[in-house]
């Protein structure tokens, strides 16, 4: 597997003014451009290097799209010494820790129009969420169904777990491929990581048409409803949402008041640290919500874990108005 060329940085500095850790430190070397240099130079394994967020901020912004997040999600070292095998078997069931998972669980039909991606986060995190989806979509019309259980990867490969990474993505996109669309997910960083990590990593291999094809399939929920004119929400008051960075922007005739602060989640350690960058701590200050729902399994984990409520941490879907 072939890692994404970082040569067209061109030191520009335009991504300097949208990266979370560079606008909290202060610090070039915490910022794309000196993350870049650093690699460069042979200091990829630098802390200020591993500290990326993997937001794609930078890379939204920048004129040769230079695919640093990408690069740093397929990192060859661990953040932690576990055993492949033990991370990839027991990643859904970690998650699950201290959710609904234990009292509840996803059943419906395999498949439908449209088929609702049952990822870790919406099979194990959020399972509410996932069926109160399902509902809306019924109510709508529609003959939803759920894929198997199946990961993207991602949680493996900010582990540092490449083969592991690579093993779990081949089985899923080779599963979703031959489903028909539309296929829906509800985690940013699964969209993310199908959208953008997958066509990188199967580039040159026999999986390269399927993964651009899966590509343009797969869906944000939210998209999907604006598209039909069918995106509406309950009436609650303190209701904010809060921007996934793997979503960039909310789509036309979104709603909700919105946070469009990184959460500072990525990457395992960041996941379990007590801390959120300032920048979000800020505007919670400001905005005083009530109930804060957001659109990724790794924000909704972190967020969850670091806030007292109120706000009280949601998935999005749980406020539509059936
Ligand atoms: S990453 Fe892009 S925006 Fe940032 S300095 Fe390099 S070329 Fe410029
Ligand atoms: S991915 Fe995010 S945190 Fe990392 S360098 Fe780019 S903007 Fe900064």
């Amino acid at each position: 597997m072939k890692r994404p060329d970082l040569a067209l940085c061109s030191r520009c500095g335009r991504c300097l003014a949208v990266c979370p850790s560079y606008l909290e430190t202060g610090l070039e070397t915490n910022s794309p451009r000196g993350r870049i240099f650093l690699i460069q130079e042979g200091f990829e394994h630098h802390p200020a290097v591993i500290s990326c967020l993997r937001c794609g901020s930078c890379e939204a912004v920048c004129p040769n799209r230079v695919p640093l997040p990408e690069y740093l999600a397929l990192s060859t070292k661990p953040e932690w010494p576990i055993p492949e095998l033990v991370s990839e078997k027991l990643w859904p069931y970690l998650l699950g820790r201290g959710t609904e998972f234990f009292s509840r669980k996803i059943s419906g039909p395999r498949t439908g129009h449209p088929t609702i991606f049952l990822s870790c986060g919406a099979e194990v995190v959020y399972p509410g969420a996932t069926e109160r989806l399902w509902t809306y979509l019924k109510s709508l019309g529609f003959e939803p169904g759920f894929t198997e259980p199946l990961c993207c990867g991602l949680p493996l490969a900010s582990l540092g777990q490449r083969s592991a990474f690579l093993k779990k993505a081949r089985e899923t996109l080779t599963r979703l491929s031959a489903l028909k669309g539309p296929i829906l997910t509800l985690c940013a960083s699964c969209l993310w990581t199908i959208k953008r990590l997958y066509p990188l990593v199967f580039k040159g291999t026999e999986l390269e048409v399927k993964s651009q094809e899966l590509a343009s399939t797969i869906e944000e929920t939210a998209n999907f409803l604006v598209k039909l004119g069918k995106l509406k929400f309950s009436q609650v008051e303190g209701l904010y949402f809060h921007l996934p960075c793997h979503l960039r922007e909310t789509p036309p005739g979104w709603s909700l008041p919105t946070l469009s602060v990184c959460c500072g989640s990525v990457g395992g350690k960041a996941l379990l640290s007590k801390s959120i960058p300032r920048a979000l701590a800020r505007e919670l200050v400001l905005k005083n919500p009530k109930i804060l729902a957001t659109a990724c399994t790794g924000c909704y984990l972190k967020l969850r874990r670091v806030l007292k409520s109120p706000p009280e941490v949601k998935h999005w879907v749980e406020y539509l108005s059936v």
